[in-house]
């Protein structure tokens, strides 16, 4: 007769499951930067390696006008940005959420949707007379798309596969810039898109706007990506462009598909493979489902739901709000792990309130160290990812530092994220990555979106 277990010993479990060492983390980083290699050498491979045809840094003394549209996951965003050289800009920018239907029905329907958000937001700016226009003029407009697309041209993108729990019909496969076209010409809107970006590639350049020490960027949103910036003599399967070799372009990685399919490099608990096997992509983005903010929630919830079916939690209460796919947002995550009484009441209340169950004390100690474990294990996996750039580029070699250009919900609101990663460098680099430091980004899907319009209006 076993005796009964207590939460810590349940606790002890979970810890084995998502607990990197670093010897572990070093072995993922050296496949990394291979993966990160072929990707460059080869066309069509799982880690994309996308040329984004964005060419070296910025100066730092763009100028004018610009607006950007961002369609990049949890909502459409429309900018007016104004720059004004020296590393400074203004914006103003609305907000308009997506619907379920929005992301999963036709795709021109989608583009309208965005072209007819950006005609109020214009109609608006030049009625307040924050933008003015000469009859007949138009305005760039940088058009941020954060899903993986093909180019050969700054201004046109063939969509490879969508992500995020996206899955708009007759998209995938077709050129999401041309598509957004017919959309901009249908609402007759005095724009021309310039630029077709992710939202990596933005933050890449909006970071090294302001600091010329930013040479990595990585977004931790909905999902997780980063870019950097490539010799193009390194960028071997496009030698057949001609680019001269010793420019730069910056490369948007779509690192979130690192390991799909293959599953060999990266631990998966069973909860892992669960979030995999039921999400709308099996197999695909196998790293991002590991890190971003739409699956860390997730995650939590399947481990609660097997201590439910195991008779472990919440016994005699009904539990089955907690029992539909998703509804554990990884805000929570946050939230939990910044409770910060002893009596752990922010954590009485997301249960009680959101899900109607009652906790104990060690149930709520237990969650909290639960959070901690995924989300620490989300900040150390990318690490290793950052890692294998640094390492690939040789950003340490001579004692140089590294800045790192971070955005998104899961960096900027989670408590100590950051502070995780940067250990997860020191963890693989020892004293010497205590160099790599990450920054809270400017705003790169609006900023940066317009910065690269700029540098593209210069090098034509
Ligand atoms: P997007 O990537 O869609 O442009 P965000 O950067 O805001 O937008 O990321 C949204 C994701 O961040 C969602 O998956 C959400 O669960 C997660 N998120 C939102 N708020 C928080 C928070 N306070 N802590 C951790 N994750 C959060």
């Amino acid at each position: 007769h076993a005796t009964k277990k207590t939460m810590a010993d349940h606790l002890r479990k979970y810890e084995t499951l998502f607990t990197l060492t670093p010897q572990r983390m070093r072995i993922i980083v050296e496949s990394f930067k291979e993966t990160l290699e072929l990707g460059l050498q080869k066309p069509e491979q799982i880690v994309p390696m996308i040329p984004t045809f964005v060419f070296g840094w910025p100066t730092g003394q763009e100028k004018g006008d610009y607006l950007a549209v961002d369609l990049g996951g949890t909502n459409l965003r429309v900018c007016l940005v104004t720059l004004q050289g020296e590393g400074k800009f203004e914006i103003s920018q609305s907000k308009y959420r997506l619907t379920e239907e929005q992301k999963q029905e036709d795709g021109q329907k989608l583009f309208d949707f965005c072209a007819q958000c950006l005609k109020t937001f214009v109609d608006t700016s030049l009625a307040d007379g924050s933008l003015s226009l000469k009859s007949g003029e138009t305005l760039p407009l940088g058009f941020t798309f954060s899903y993986p697309c093909y180019q050969s041209r700054i201004d046109h993108g063939i969509l490879i596969r969508w992500t995020k729990g996206f899955g708009a019909l007759n998209t995938e496969g077709h050129d999401v810039a041309e598509m957004f076209r017919t959309s901009l010409a249908k609402y007759e809107l005095p724009v021309t898109l310039t630029a077709l970006i992710n939202d990596t590639t933005g933050t890449l350049i909006a970071s090294h706007y302001v600091n010329p020490n930013a040479k990595i960027a990585v977004i931790f949103g909905t999902g997780c990506n980063a870019a950097y910036m490539e010799k193009v003599s390194e960028i071997t399967k496009i030698n057949d462009l001609g680019i001269p070799g010793d420019e730069m372009m910056g490369i948007n990685c779509e690192w979130g598909a690192f390991d799909s399919f293959e599953h060999e490099h990266l631990p998966r608990t069973k909860y892992d493979i669960i979030v995999d096997e039921t999400s709308n992509k099996p197999g695909e983005q196998a790293f991002e489902k590991l890190i971003s903010g739409r699956y860390l929630g997730e995650i939590l919830r399947l481990v609660i739901c097997e201590l439910i079916d195991e008779g472990v939690l919440f016994l005699g209460q009904n539990t089955y709000k907690l029992e539909n796919p998703y509804v554990f947002d990884t805000a929570f995550l946050s939230l939990m792990e910044s409770d910060p009484t002893d009596e752990l009441l922010m954590i009485i209340g997301i249960f009680s309130h959101f899900f109607a169950v009652e906790t104990t004390l060690a149930e709520r100690q237990f969650f909290r160290a639960l959070a901690k474990l995924i989300g620490r294990r989300a900040a150390r996996l990318s690490s290793c990812g950052i890692a294998a750039i640094v390492g690939r580029m040789g950003y340490l070699d001579n004692g140089e530092r590294c800045d790192v250009g971070a955005d998104g919900s899961l960096y900027n609101k989670y408590p100590g994220f950051a502070d995780r990663v940067h250990e997860g460098l020191v963890d693989i680099f020892g004293e010497k990555g205590r160099k790599i430091v990450t920054h809270r980004a400017e705003d790169g899907s609006g900023v940066g979106s317009a910065i690269i319009a700029a540098m593209t209006k210069t090098r034509k």
